[in-house]
């Protein structure tokens, strides 16, 4: 169920701002934000539910309904808990490789690590990837002890559950699906055997590909033919590990055509911007008819503000273009993704592609340096497409 999916310890992404996007955070473990996501407490209830009314009263009967309840509870908590530490661990090894984890969300999969930068060897990969499930080996060891020794018939059912449902997470997140824990480690290792970060990456994305077209299929079979709810929520992981591994090959894809290009070798310099305070009127007048763009930079006082879109302008009638301001028509500074000049193109384009997020205000120590729209990086993935051309024109 735990999964790195969607996280890229290969290429980091980063969110600067906070959207909103399911996610809440309750703390921070170690220096690392952990967050997590409403879709968990479905999850919680869930585990909860067939614990206390299936699992507990067949393997441990005789108790009353509220210890089954109590059993439950505490079950699922130390399920999350498990999850935890699982992410923590391949936090903690990150770390040590020298690689910045931005944070940890907990949702309806198991765990997600956001990682900064990239992994500087095939070894700093495997170790990062395999400590994850070794703390899930520990932690199940640890609860079949626990149980092995004996214990109350409430605290006997809990740690055996909670031991074999930590075995069970390390072994399917060693299965070599990528963006599963196991994929990874095989990532490391054909990119160790040949050298090749792009291959290495491709290979292990069509295996994981290849595992969640099995998990569909396997998933729909069981639901058809046994009316197995399982069935579906195999299918379902299936899916989830397709999009994964395909996220994962487009990422490098686009990670190689566009090179080693930055925002500031796409951006558009000194664009036509517009005073935050001057009227509709007069932007009309001084700057639409003679440029035409199709979106302006908003200043004020010099310091970018926000986005002035030509489209929502023409929206308004007539009559109020000499008493609308542009303050009260753009796009505001915290709906729009601000990018450095320093930041990888490839990086750029994930928060491009981000709903209503086609363009970005390129800011740099509070002032406008330039403007970048999905159009220009997709121009720029086009010519590193091409095979023969070089980016050497592009200095
Ligand atoms: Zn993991």
């Amino acid at each position: 169920m735990a999964s790195e999916g969607l996280s890229r310890p290969s290429g980091g992404t980063k969110r600067k701002e906070r959207r909103m996007d399911g996610n809440f955070t309750i703390g921070r473990f170690g220096g690392v934000e952990v967050r997590l996501n409403w879709s968990l407490i479905a999850v919680f209830a869930l585990i909860v539910w067939s614990l206390t009314d299936g699992v507990f009263p067949s393997q441990n009967p005789g108790l009353s309904h509220s210890t089954y309840l109590a059993m439950g509870i505490f079950a699922a908590l130390l399920f999350l808990a498990s999850i935890l530490l699982h992410e923590l661990g391949h936090s903690w090894v990150a770390r040590r490789e020298g690689i910045e984890v931005d944070s940890i969300t907990l949702w309806l999969f198991g765990g997600v690590s956001q990682f900064k930068g990239r992994f500087t060897s095939a070894g700093a990969e495997f170790r990062v990837a395999l400590s994850g499930p070794l703390v899930s080996i520990a932690l199940g060891v640890l609860f079949v002890l626990i149980a092995l020794a004996h214990p109350t018939s409430a605290v006997d059912g809990v740690a055996a559950w909670l031991g074999y449902i930590n075995l069970i997470l390390a072994a399917f997140n060693l299965l070599p699906a990528s963006p599963l824990d196991g994929g990874r480690v095989l990532h490391a290792a054909l990119w160790r055997a040949k050298g090749d970060f792009a291959w290495a990456t491709r290979v292990a994305s069509e295996i994981g590909q290849g595992f969640g077209y099995l998990f569909i299929a396997l998933g729909l079979a069981m639901f058809i033919f046994q009316g197995s709810f399982s069935g579906a929520w195999l299918a379902f992981i299936g899916w989830y590990l397709l999009q994964g591994a395909r996220a994962e090959a487009r990422y490098v894809a686009t990670e190689q055509a566009l090179g080693g290009l930055r925002v500031r070798d796409l951006m558009v310099r000194d664009p036509v911007t517009v005073e935050a305070d001057s009227t509709i009127g007069r932007f009309m007048d001084d700057v639409a008819w003679s440029h035409r763009f199709t979106t302006y930079p908003v200043l004020d006082g010099g310091r970018p503000v926000g986005l002035l879109a030509f489209a929502s302008v023409a929206a308004i009638p007539r009559a109020e273009w000499d008493t609308r301001r542009v303050r009260d028509t753009m796009i505001s500074l915290d709906e729009v993704p601000q990018l450095t000049e320093d930041e990888r193109a490839v990086d750029a384009l994930t928060e491009l592609s981000a709903p209503r997020a086609n363009r970005a205000l390129v800011v740099d120590n509070g002032h406008l340096a330039g403007l970048l729209s999905i159009t220009d990086v997709a121009r720029a993935l086009e010519v590193g497409r091409r095979p023969a051309q070089a980016q050497g024109n592009r200095g």
